[in-house]
């Protein structure tokens, strides 16, 4: 028999532009969890040009769900690669509740368990601000915003220094509504499915992102 293993898994649950990729950045460094974002897998297979990529393309820039079959897929291949045995932050997975039993029967199988599953609350005004303003430095990941976290230099990424940022192709205003309408049918389900199992936290996500980064960690401190 295998011992159990103790490595932490996060879930980030929140509708589009709650601030799950931001908060997961924050928390990778401080816990030395890897972000495993289910967003950023399926665009980096657009961008090979892959099979999947290629299935997936006008579905993610309609702002649907992609197929449960390909995402849970994608997601246990990358939970098997071994800079993810130290523990994880899932950012954007699971999004259905089929998506949710399918992640209970991959941790049962390798013997982890939810440490804890934390609820972004944010207003609909607000998540729309938030997005649309939002764009990324293509040498490093780091996220900015126009208004509420613009660059520090003109042109130059904070982090890396690079000078080229991306704007993601579904934070058009007509695609985000597409995408708050899958979050509610979708995936708010599962904050009752969290909320029985006993790991739900709820986080209010309006604030500065330093406040509920400090939320989210006396959370995740408490329960371990
Ligand atoms: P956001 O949370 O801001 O919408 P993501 O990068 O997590 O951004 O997701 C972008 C898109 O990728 C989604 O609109 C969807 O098309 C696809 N996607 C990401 N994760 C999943 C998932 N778990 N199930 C289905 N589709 C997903
Ligand atoms: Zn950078």
């Amino acid at each position: 028999m295998t011992s159990p293993n103790t490595s932490k898994v996060l879930i980030l649950l929140g509708p589009p532009g709650a601030g799950k990729g931001t908060q997961s950045r924050l928390l990778e460094q401080k816990f030395g969890l890897v972000q495993l974002s289910t967003g950023d897998l399926l665009r980096r297979s657009i961008e090979s040009g892959s099979e999947t990529g290629k299935a997936v393309e006008s579905i993610m820039a309609e702002g649907r769900l992609v197929g449960d079959d390909i995402v849970i897929s994608i997601l246990r291949d990358r939970m098997r690669d071994s800079d993810c045995a130290g523990g994880v932050i899932l950012d954007g997975f699971p999004r259905t509740l089929s998506q949710a039993r399918a992640l209970d029967q991959l941790l049962a199988e390798t013997g982890q368990q939810i440490s804890a599953v934390v609820s972004l609350a944010v207003d609909d005004k607000k998540m729309v601000d938030r997005i649309s303003g939002r764009f990324t430095c293509a040498g490093c990941g780091e996220g900015y915003h126009d208004t509420f976290k613009p660059l520090e230099a003109a042109e130059r990424c904070d982090n890396c220094g690079g000078s080229e940022f991306m704007r993601r192709a579904d934070d058009k205003a007509e695609t985000v509504a597409a995408r708050l309408i899958e979050y509610r049918e979708q995936t708010s389900p599962l904050i009752d499915y969290y909320s029985h199992m006993g790991v739900l936290a709820n986080v209010d996500a309006m604030g500065p992102i330093e406040a509920i980064n400090r939320s989210i960690e006396a959370t995740i401190s408490s329960r371990s």
